[in-house]
């Protein structure tokens, strides 16, 4: 599609274009309804956008993105201390989070070991995790972490080197998702529900 704008404004549709789930068209459409909500919408979103931009900070203790450090989730009393989260996003952090599905708190390695696209341990933040296991107040490590070849072959990874730690670790249960129809799944994860059963 050739130029049908000034050039902020094709910079401001190329800009959108970037981000998931927006396309070259939805960008566009998205960039229209910016500048027709310019009081509404835009101003207000260029706001947050510089107030995003000057106080975003990685937590230094969990590798969460807040606007205060240590974050909103490390620093609220009513967590339990005892229960480290294991994810590798942020994004599963915060999916997490909306679930409400934990009282624990977190640790983001920022991604998953991943031999192939040459992601080994040391970009992970795994020594930073066997060192707050280490901490008395922990007693259990949760390992929320993909249901992949690389979200398990970190999940082993990790279960190997908390040996020595006094912490009972575990993992998220495979199986049938909530809603889900038994029909429609596939052999694997129909075979680890079976495996993973749980007394009712
Ligand atoms: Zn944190």
């Amino acid at each position: 599609m050739g130029a049908v704008a000034g050039p902020e404004i094709e910079r401001l549709v190329q800009l959108l274009a970037r981000l998931p789930g927006l396309g070259p068209r939805s960008a566009r459409r998205a960039a229209l309804h910016l500048i027709k909500k310019r009081e509404a919408l835009m101003m207000p979103l260029s706001s947050a956008l510089q107030v995003a931009l000057d106080k975003v900070e990685v937590c230094k203790t969990c590798g969460n993105i807040d606007t205060q450090n240590p974050c909103t989730v490390c620093t609220d009393p009513k967590r339990d201390p005892s229960i480290i989260v294991v994810v590798a996003d942020v994004a599963d952090l915060w999916a997490l989070e909306r679930a409400n599905a934990t009282q624990g708190r977190y640790h983001v390695l920022g991604a998953t070991l991943s031999p192939l696209d040459g992601v080994g341990p040391q970009d992970l933040t795994i020594d930073a995790l066997v060192a707050r296991a280490h901490d008395s107040q922990v007693q259990e490590i949760i390992l929320a972490l993909n249901a992949t070849v690389d979200g398990q072959t970190t999940a082993h990874y990790i279960t190997d080197l908390l040996q020595d730690a006094n912490v009972k670790v575990t993992r998220l249960a495979h199986g049938v998702p909530v809603g889900g129809e038994l029909d429609y799944l596939d052999e694997g994860t129909l075979s680890a529900a079976m495996r993973q059963r749980t007394l009712f």
